[in-house]
């Protein structure tokens, strides 16, 4: 292992803060969600120091995961049978949920990350329950065709996930993605992301979070202020689902950096949707 390149800079060093989140989730008697794999790459890593608004944002990353597994299962038991986890980073989704017989499931990130990610799995054995493919590439450049390389049907309904994502990109380079998301989607897709407005940036909260993204090379580069008419312009039905709500049905406290009654209108969008 030691050989090995560990995302331990760059933007792939956020998919291992996320992978420490849920290891902690892991260990609660209480947990949202079961992710036993979690821990193995944060201890093939060692343990990433965040800064104080990062450790508050610990509870959003629950909340979005329990939030996103959901949407993954609805989804699949309404029949589609292919998914797509784009920048999947250190999501064990494919070795955690129970998917139905026929799911095929494909992972995009970046080589480096891919490569770090398949070691600690093949170190631990670890058995996918679905269909598992990976695709090493650059979600700025032109992934599409590398996805369908590795086996995916364009003309099957898929439910595509860009979880932890958007913020690192430009705008431009979100607005090819969605574009290129969409030809791919056949009608009875669905898709779920996430993404910050611009007032969940200026948080004097997150100026040490900036510091320390900018000093690793992951700073964030966009956000939306309406995330219901971008996707809709790219023909997607969709909606947002505040963490008040999900904090309210899973018996947890609002994080609170996206608790309204603390950041007014700074917000962390959780939005999923449906193609016509
Ligand atoms: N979606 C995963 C999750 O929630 O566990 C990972 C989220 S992590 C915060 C961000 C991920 O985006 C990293 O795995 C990183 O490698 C990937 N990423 C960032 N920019 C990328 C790019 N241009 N192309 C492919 N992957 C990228």
């Amino acid at each position: 292992m030691t050989t090995l390149q560990q995302p331990t800079t760059g933007v792939s060093r956020t998919a291992v803060i996320i992978a420490q989140a849920r290891a902690e989730e892991h260990r609660r008697p209480d947990r949202l969600f079961d992710d036993p794999l979690a821990q193995h790459f944060v201890d093939t890593i060692g343990w990433i120091q965040v800064a104080q608004a990062g450790r508050m944002n610990q509870e959003h990353f629950v909340l979005r995961t329990r939030f996103f597994d959901d949407y993954l299962r609805s989804a699949t038991a309404a029949g589609r049978r292919q998914v797509v986890l784009v920048a999947a980073g250190l999501d064990t989704r494919a070795y955690r949920l129970d998917w139905p017989d026929g799911t095929e499931l494909f992972e995009i990130d970046l080589p480096g990350l891919v490569a770090f990610k398949q070691a600690v799995l093949g170190v631990q054995r670890a058995e996918p329950r679905c269909r598992r493919s990976v695709v090493r590439a650059d979600l700025r450049d032109d992934w599409p065709a590398d996805l369908i390389a590795a086996g995916f049907d364009p003309a099957r309904p898929t439910a595509w996930l860009i979880e932890g994502l958007l913020m690192y990109l430009e705008r431009a380079d979100n607005d090819s993605l969605l574009e290129r998301v969409g030809g791919l989607s056949a009608p009875g897709s669905a898709i779920a992301l996430e993404h910050i407005n611009q007032a969940y940036v200026d948080l004097p909260e997150m100026r040490a979070v900036h510091e320390r993204l900018k000093n690793v090379g992951a700073s964030w580069h966009s956000t939306v202020e309406d995330p219901v008419a971008w996707l809709a312009g790219h023909g997607w039905t969709a909606s947002v689902t505040p963490q008040t709500a999900l904090a309210q049905r899973h018996r947890r406290p609002v994080p609170r950096l996206t608790d309204p009654a603390i950041v007014d209108d700074a917000r962390m969008w959780l939005v999923s949707g449906e193609r016509p």
